[in-house]
């Protein structure tokens, strides 16, 4: 059984065996907490995302898949790369964003990660409400029957740590 636990802050100060980043699909690095992991992470990380890219990945890594790498200068040893849906309107993109849970928690356990670190993924600059999403990422990981010990919610404001607090209520 996977233990949830919550914590407001920034991920990339987080003491985790893995961290997850809610990466986008070119794998190279961008704004919010993908900006942050390689700013904090070093320039091992991008190298890794790179070679990633190279060697399996030139059409970059799928929505809803979630890949590893180094955690570089972080205090982890990997980085878990899942790519979020952008929210639409239009479309329902829910299975997605349950997959970069699930995903990020099926590589996780091939590592053999204890303690796993995720962000809210798809709601900052993907636009996924808040409530919706973390109310996915909740259901996904107490439905996902992993081997990780916890997931910890790292929430980087209020809001978002209210949220999550709501759906483990
Ligand atoms: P996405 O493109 O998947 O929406 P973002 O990085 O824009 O990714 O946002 C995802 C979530 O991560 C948002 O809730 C945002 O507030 C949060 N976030 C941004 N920086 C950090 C950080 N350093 N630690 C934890 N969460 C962060």
């Amino acid at each position: 059984m996977t233990t949830i636990t919550l914590v407001q802050g920034d991920i990339t100060r987080e003491h985790a065996d893995a961290i997850v980043n809610a990466a986008n699909s070119s794998l190279l690095g961008g704004g919010g907490v993908d900006g942050a992991i390689h700013r904090r992470g070093g320039p091992e990380i991008l190298e890794e995302c790179r070679r990633l890219r190279a060697s399996h990945y030139g059409k970059g890594l799928a929505t809803g898949r979630a890949v590893a790498t180094t955690a570089g200068a972080l205090d982890a040893r990997w980085v878990i790369h899942t790519v979020g849906p952008r929210f639409s309107h239009e479309e329902d993109r829910s299975e997605l964003l349950a997959s970069c849970y699930r995903e990020s928690l099926r590589v996780a356990d091939e590592l053999g990660a204890r303690k796993v670190a995720f962000p809210a993924v798809s709601t900052g600059i993907y636009g996924w409400p808040l409530d919706d999403g973390a109310r996915i990422a909740v259901e996904t990981v107490r439905r996902a029957g992993a081997a990780v010990e916890e997931v910890r919610f790292v929430l980087f404001d209020d809001r978002a740590y209210e949220a999550f607090a709501a759906q483990l209520r």
